[in-house]
């Protein structure tokens, strides 16, 4: 698809992708697309206007309609729909929750995907590079991108992550989070795959700036004498 530098990085829920995606982001200036956040912004829209998130073909019928706008900087992401900023409002339960069941529809996959695409393409049109999150970006959204990184974790480790995250909600114990987690994980399964030619790197006893580093490394490695990032 393009010839600019674009760091792929894959993974399940809570094995750290989006801290370290924006990380690596800052730290070789690069842009910085979260994916997760947009079929995050078109199910919290599909809520509020009531879609039946059970039904596919619901779904698919209203997937079109809100224009969603993502933006690329790593130091403050901001995704919008119709114009609502939901940068904050999407990272609830209740979208979690309903997310995956958005996330299958092929006609959600086709529209957002090719968002994506576009959105990477910019950034190599500007003469920028990239990093960009979610389940298949290495596979199916930038299967050329140059560095593709799969991250894991632990189970456990991955449910004790997004708790924290979920700090403010009471209800968000360890245990529901890793039940909802286990759920989320089965219906994403057939979207999140590991590409061929990504690195795995499992994250259970990293801290963040080691899987920072790790990957800044791979990408250095990669670039070589000519990088100046
Ligand atoms: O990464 P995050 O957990 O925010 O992603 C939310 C959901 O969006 C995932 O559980 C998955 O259903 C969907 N997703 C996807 N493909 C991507 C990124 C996210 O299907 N590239």
């Amino acid at each position: 698809m393009t010839d600019c530098f674009v760091i792929a990085v894959d993974g399940p829920a809570g094995s750290g992708k989006s801290s370290a995606a924006r990380g690596v982001a800052r730290a070789l200036s690069l842009r910085y697309l979260d994916t997760g956040a947009m079929y995050r912004a078109l199910t919290w829209w599909m809520i509020r206007q009531g879609v039946e998130v059970a039904s596919p073909a619901a779904i698919a019928a209203q997937a079109r309609r809100p224009a969603i706008e993502v933006g690329t900087d790593p130091r403050a992401p901001v995704i919008t729909v119709d114009g609502t900023d939901v940068t904050s409002v999407i990272r609830t339960r209740e979208v979690s929750n309903a997310v995956s069941a958005v996330a299958r529809v092929p006609e959600v996959r086709a529209r957002l995907v090719a968002m994506q695409q576009e959105i990477i393409t910019a950034a190599c049109d500007a003469g920028e590079g990239i990093v960009a999150e979610g389940r298949d970006i290495g596979t199916v959204v930038a299967p050329d991108a140059a560095i593709k990184v799969f991250l894991t974790a632990s189970e456990t480790v991955r449910a004790r992550r997004r708790s924290a995250d979920l700090g403010a909600d009471p209800a968000a114990t360890v245990e529901l989070t890793q039940s909802e987690q286990q759920r989320r994980d089965r219906i994403d399964a057939p979207q999140t795959a590991m590409a061929a030619d990504a690195v795995q790197i499992d994250s259970t006893a990293l801290g963040l700036d080691e899987v920072v580093g790790a990957i800044a490394g791979l990408a250095r490695q990669r670039a070589g004498a000519a990088w100046t990032g």
